[in-house]
């Protein structure tokens, strides 16, 4: 458990920045799982909760998720039940508990850049941007990519646009960190594949997606080009975690 020496709950988002920038142990504090899971001493605790970040706006070309919306809050959000085949509450509802995702935030969850999220593959595959208090509104892709350290997850920015896709995540056992995630969408005939815990950052399968454009999907091929991209950690070698992966690309693409 982690410990704080004081609690602030600002008003503005300029009085939050300025106090997590006052010291490398300032923190924001989001739904604590997380931090909850460490045992360091921080100075102060920054609770978000007076900003007014808890919307979900649905607007003509943009969906926008404020930093302190629940896991749970999105589940359950009416809109994103039917947009791009319900793929936001589908991923999210397998994640832990839901005594977690009653509580877990978005920003948190999305700022941390999880190698393992059930959350990330998706906003790829959607093309999400992130608004960020200091760097300002950048690509998920970028910000994923970043050596971004400190700074504060404002919003999330969804583009309003309907489109197929589905994710395959497998776990060792139910409840478990993913081992292997594929998410696929199909646009205009074009697919993109977008692949999760591989173990490392989640990231969009550029190489596959336009092989299986071109000439369609090869398994043989498939192993080839994602070899460079799979790796081993504790719950699963590389070796099997690469035939997971094209298993389970294979099964979405049958899903279109
Ligand atoms: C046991 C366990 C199992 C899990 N399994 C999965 C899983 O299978 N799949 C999955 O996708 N996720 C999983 N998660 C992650 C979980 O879903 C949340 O993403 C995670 O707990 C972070 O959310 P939180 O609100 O608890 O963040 P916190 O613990 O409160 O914060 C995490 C970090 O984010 C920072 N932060 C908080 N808000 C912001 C903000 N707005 N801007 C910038 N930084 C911010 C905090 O300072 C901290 O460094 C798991 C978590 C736990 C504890």
């Amino acid at each position: 458990m982690f410990t704080l020496r004081d609690y602030k709950s600002p008003e503005t988002l300029d009085e939050a920045y300025e106090l997590l920038m006052k010291s490398k142990m300032n923190k924001i504090l989001g739904g604590c799982h997380f931090l909850k899971a460490g045992c360091r001493a921080y100075n102060v605790g920054i609770d978000l909760s007076k900003l007014d970040l808890n919307y979900i706006k649905v607007e003509d070309s943009e969906i926008k998720i404020g930093a302190t919306i629940t896991y749970r809050d999105l589940e359950y959000n009416d809109y994103l039940q039917n947009f791009c085949d319900g793929i936001i509450p589908k991923a999210l509802k397998r994640i832990v508990s839901t005594q977690l995702r009653n509580t877990a935030q978005v920003g948190a969850s999305v700022f941390s850049k999880y190698a393992f999220s059930d959350f990330l593959p998706v906003l790829l595959l959607l093309d999400a941007k992130v608004n960020l208090y200091n760097n300002g509104v950048m690509s998920i892709e970028e910000f994923i990519n970043s050596d971004i350290k400190k700074d504060i997850l404002v919003e999330i920015i969804i583009p309003n646009k309907d489109i197929h896709c589905t994710q395959i995540v497998q776990r060792l056992c139910c409840k478990d960190f993913p081992i292997a995630i594929v998410s696929v969408s199909k646009i205009d005939g074009e697919y993109k594949v977008v692949f999760g815990a591989r173990p490392q950052k989640t990231m969009i399968m550029r190489d596959v997606s336009d092989e299986i454009n071109t000439n369609g999907f090869d398994r043989e091929k498939t192993l080839e080009l994602i070899d460079e991209y799979i790796g081993s950690n504790n719950k699963a070698k590389k070796k099997y975690r690469k035939l997971l992966f094209v298993g389970l690309l294979e099964k979405a693409l049958g899903e279109f």
